[in-house]
Parts: structure tokens; sequence; C-alpha cells
């Protein structure tokens, strides 16, 4: 019956705030996006389409073009930590991922006894929101303008999470509009931008670079195997090589990987689809299963099958593999692997995050 539904579009919006002459606009594009257009912009299925999409985007009139995948950096190193405190110093366990907020709505309203244990990092989108908003809105950078922030995502699920209470940063919300994948496609459309006439072009310094591990973020069990890359130096799992697969990859409902630190067990569950999810907490609370980290996406396969992208490709198997294929090509031939590789999001937080990382990186409850 979900035929009947229309998606609340906010293009009409974004197109008024680039036409506007007193308004600087910004926009964020999510990476499980670029995988999604390929077929329908002709460039085949699953193909990483960014710097197309990059200069679509800039076609289209937006004065910077960032990537989503730098602040999935971010959300590893900031996760990262955050479940090595809760692990040293007797927190909260397991954590449960953040990134996904069709699933912290769900856990919230039918678990509300594991609501502390999910990460209160923000998502990627937010904490980009959070930083791009604080950036440009300087006076040096916004010369006075009105900064209007946009998200290319792949669900109407992130259209939500921009309006909820944490996802704003003294008291201004973070991120104006979210677009989906399909609503972005229609507006190129709309304009003539093809795979022909659509420009190639890289996103802007300096949230433009992102690791493998910031990319893979768009396919179930890319949190954890990129969360895994930057914890391996730290705890040193004995038998563990992130170079190679630890068993995050794939589509299965539920995944379990157990490694060991110091002759402990690190447990952890990767988990696609809601229904898998209510399975695993309810053993979890029933003392059925134990784990230390849980990474739940609500879509199954992860945001490469979120409901706002080609609709028309949702329930194609070929196509969820190519997209992930997709996703780990990308990784495989990105020079910087773990998110803690990314120099200039180093060199970012030093100058610009550090000492403000509650309120950028965290959910602030109350604004
Ligand atoms: Fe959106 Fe689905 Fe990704 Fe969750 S898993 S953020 S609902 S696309």
């Amino acid at each position: 019956p979900t035929g009947a539904l229309r998606i609340k579009s906010s293009v009409e919006l974004v197109k008024e705030a680039i036409a506007d002459p007193n308004t600087l606009t910004v926009v964020q594009v999510a990476p499980s996006v670029r995988v999604g257009v390929g077929e329908l912009l002709g460039f085949g299925a699953g193909k990483n389409s960014m710097e197309k999409l990059v200069g679509a985007l800039r076609t289209l009139g937006f004065d910077w073009v960032h990537d989503t995948v730098y602040s999935a950096d971010l959300t590893v190193v900031e996760e990262g930590n955050e479940f090595l405190d809760r692990l040293h110093n007797g927190g909260r366990l397991p954590l449960l991922t953040s990134c996904c907020p069709a699933w912290v709505k769900y856990c919230e309203e039918n678990f509300p006894e594991f609501r502390d244990n999910i990460s209160t990092c923000r998502s990627p989108q937010q904490m980009l929101g959070s930083v791009l908003r604080k950036f440009y809105e300087a006076p040096e950078r916004s010369g006075g303008r009105r900064v209007v922030s946009v998200s290319i995502m792949p669900c109407t699920a992130k259209k939500a999470e921009i309006l909820r209470p944490e996802s704003y940063t003294d008291g201004k919300r973070d991120i104006d509009f979210s677009l989906t994948t399909d609503e972005l496609l229609g507006w190129m459309a709309a304009e003539g931008l093809t795979a022909e006439t659509c420009p190639e072009s890289p996103a802007d310094d300096p949230f433009c670079l992102g690791s493998g591990g910031g990319t893979i973020f768009g396919v179930t069990g890319g949190v954890t195997e990129a969360v895994l890359r930057y914890l391996s130096p730290k705890l040193g799992f004995s038998g563990y090589a992130w170079t190679a697969d630890a068993g995050a990859r794939g589509f299965q409902g539920i995944k379990r990987i157990t490694l060991e630190v110091n002759g402990a067990p690190v447990r952890i569950a990767v988990v696609s689809g809601l229904k898998n999810a209510k399975e695993l907490l309810q053993r979890v609370r029933d003392g059925e299963e134990q784990f230390e980290l849980i990474e739940v996406m609500a879509c199954p396969g992860g945001c490469i099958m979120g409901g706002g992208q080609p609709a028309d490709v949702y329930r194609s198997l070929l196509r969820r593999q190519a997209r992930s294929r997709g996703l780990y090509d990308t990784d495989g031939t990105t020079a910087i692997k773990a998110s803690q590789e990314n120099e200039s999001m180093h060199r970012f937080w030093e100058t610009f995050i550090a000492g403000q990382e509650h309120t950028l990186l965290h959910r602030n409850f109350g604004g």
C-alpha cells in the first residue's frame, strides 16, 4: 500500500535558496548515493559516480559541495573512542551504533531499556551538518549571507533526523533540507543533466577526502569494519588483520564476530533489517547472548538499499550486490584505508574542532 505515499519534497525550497543572492548554499553527499545513481545515469549499476554528482550539484547552483565520507571518518574516530572509554571504564555495553536514524527511533520506542546503550555520537550527516554551519557562518566565509545547508541522502529517515532536537547546535538547526537520491535525480532530469552533459568535478576542500573505511559506511557491516580498522592498533586483537574481511561483509541479517584482547572476548554483532534487530535485542535483553558492540542498519543491506534510492531497482539482488561492490571497489582503490590515517581530518580537527567535540560531534539532547 505504500504506493499511495508521496515524499514531501524540499527541492523547490532549495532552488529558492540557490536563487537568493543573500544566501550561501552548501551541500553534502552520502557514501551510498554515489553508487545508487549509476544505472539511471547510464554509467552502469553500482559505479561510483561521485564526481558526476558533484559536477551536477555545481551546475544546479550550489556554492560548496562536500563529501559525507569525510565525516564518516570523524564518526569512526569519535565512536571508536567512545567504545574504548566504555570498555575500559565500565561504561554501558553493548554500544549500539547511532548512524541510522530509523534504527535509533525504533530502539528508543521499542527497547527504551537500551536507550543509554546508543552511542552519543551524531550520525555522519549530523556531524558534517554542525561542522559546516559553524565553518561557513564565520563572517569571513559567509560575507554576511544566510547559510543554507542541504544533504543528499539515501532515505527519508534522514529528513526526520534533521528535525530531531539533538540535531541543533546552539539552538540552530544544523541542516535545513535533506533530499533523497530520487529527488536529486528528478531535479537533474528536469534540468536536462545527463551522463553526457554532467561535468565531472571533485568535492570542495577541506571536507572532500575520506578513507576507504568511511566510504563503506553505506553498506551493512561497513561501520563495524571501519571501527575495527580504528580499534585494531589500539586494542591489538589477537590473530586479527584489518586488511582482511573480519566477517562483517555480506548480506546475512545477523553476523557475529568474536575477537580477543588479552584473552577476553570482544563480541560484535552486525545487523541489517529491523526484524533482525528486534530478534537480537530480545536475546540480549533476556541474557541469551552478550555483545560489546552492535551495529544496526534498518534497511536490509544498509544505506545502498535505502528507500530514497532509485525505486525501480530497490528489490533487485543484483543491484544490491553491484552497489556494495561499488563501495568495496572504491575502498580498494583509496590510498587511505583507515579513518585515523585521514591527515586532512586531523589537521581540521586540531585547528577547528578541538575543544568543541561535545558540541559538534555528539547528540546534544535538549538543543
Ligand atoms: Fe536510512 Fe536505511 Fe541507511 Fe538507515 S539504513 S540511514 S534508514 S538508508
